[in-house]
């Protein structure tokens, strides 16, 4: 059941960190391990080409020290998206993390 949950934060961070900058396979891995998010290749790849096959983010190749490396940088429609994730955030955030709410009577 979390697992589609978690699938979609790692959307949401994949879309955040395209917009900052160009983001490859490996740079991810890490950065989402260190959020605590332990993700395998075999999820990790399929998941950034459903990105790219909606039309959320770019894709280039770029030789780096021999190796042919793909990058991704975010789509006009990965930011529309990227926003619309934001609000489901912080919306979110804002119920289940407000600790001074009045539980229902
Ligand atoms: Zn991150």
């Amino acid at each position: 059941m979390l697992r589609d949950f978690f699938l979609g934060s790692i959307k949401i961070h994949i879309l955040y960190h395209a917009d900052v900058e160009p983001i490859y396979g490996a740079f991810l891995m890490e950065e989402l391990a260190s959020h605590g998010y332990e993700i395998s290749p075999g999820t990790l790849y399929p998941t950034l080409n459903s990105l790219y096959t909606n039309g959320l983010l770019h894709k280039y190749e770029e030789t780096v020290n021999g190796k042919v490396r793909k990058y991704y940088t975010i789509t006009d429609k990965g930011r529309l998206t990227l926003e619309e994730g934001k609000q489901q955030v912080r919306e979110l955030a804002r119920e289940v993390l407000n600790e001074n709410h009045r539980r229902n009577e």
